[in-house]
């Protein structure tokens, strides 16, 4: 069995201000596939804020607000992953961690016992940061960090990025039309972890930096990290299922 964390981006969940319902459910059939091909299946899922705002459009720019709407839409969202599962016979289930969570042995290891079980039990964890409590994902990384950690902290060895780019390109893409996508990644300089966050829409609130801090981390205790495309799942697909990476970053020391 080899374990992977999936982190999901609130902007691959959310079409229009709703709950992108069909990509959600791609998602869904690709844990479906990877847990055919023995892997334990971990997913982070971002989207709760897009989900409660479907219920109750409070303004995001409040910080408090955005809680609320976590709050609101986090069993949204959790309903959704349900009804997907089910078309599978899968059980899900929500696990609510904060960062410092991972600060205390004993409660790291409260969690991953917990995990260990229902991976045991083939049921699927989805985690999110408890926001109601603890909002630094929430106002500043979209859960990339968080991810790092539970892939080291739970034992996963990689951790999978989908996200609204299909790579780590060699400069913004967003502003050069000659960037380059880049397959493999070993050292990332540290002008790159303290660079200006790039966000790239009204809901994502990491952007690439989060990202490199994440893989950072990752690398540094002998795990991978691989970026893809949450629109298109065919490069992760190709890496996960037959081993060839056609697209996205894979980083890795
Ligand atoms: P998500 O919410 O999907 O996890 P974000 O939008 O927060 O992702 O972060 C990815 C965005 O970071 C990209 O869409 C792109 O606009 C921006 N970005 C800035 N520099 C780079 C780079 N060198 N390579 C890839 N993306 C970059």
């Amino acid at each position: 069995m080899k374990r992977v964390v999936i982190k999901v981006g609130s902007h691959v969940l959310t079409e229009n201000g709703t709950i992108a319902k069909t990509r959600m459910l791609a998602l869904v059939e690709l844990i479906v596939e990877l847990k055919a091909h023995r892997y334990e299946v971990i997913l982070v899922s971002s989207g709760a804020v897009s989900a409660g705002y479907t219920q109750l459009p409070l303004d995001r720019s409040i910080v408090a607000n955005k809680q609320a709407l976590a709050a609101i839409g986090q069993p949204y969202l959790l309903k959704m992953y349900q009804e997907q599962f089910s078309i599978f016979n899968l059980l899900c289930s929500q696990v609510l961690l904060s960062a410092d969570v991972f600060d205390s042995k004993k409660h790291r290891d409260h969690a991953k016992n917990a995990i260990d079980t229902l991976l045991k039990n083939n049921v699927v964890p989805i985690i999110n940061e408890n926001d109601t409590v603890s909002i630094e994902e929430l106002v500043f990384g979209d859960n990339d960090r968080l991810s790092a950690h539970v892939t080291h902290y739970f034992d996963a060895s990689l951790l999978v990025i989908l996200s609204d780019i299909d790579a780590f390109y060699d400069k913004d893409p967003n502003k050069y039309k000659d960037a380059k996508p880049r397959s493999f990644v070993n050292t990332i300089h540290n002008d790159e972890l303290n660079a200006a966050h790039t966000p790239n829409n009204t809901f994502a609130t990491g952007g690439i930096v989060t990202k490199l801090q994440s893989a950072d981390f990752l690398m540094n205790h002998g795990r991978e990290m691989f970026l893809a495309s949450g629109f298109d799942l065919s490069n992760v697909k190709s890496f996960l299922l037959d081993g060839e990476h056609k697209g996205g970053t894979l980083f890795k020391v």
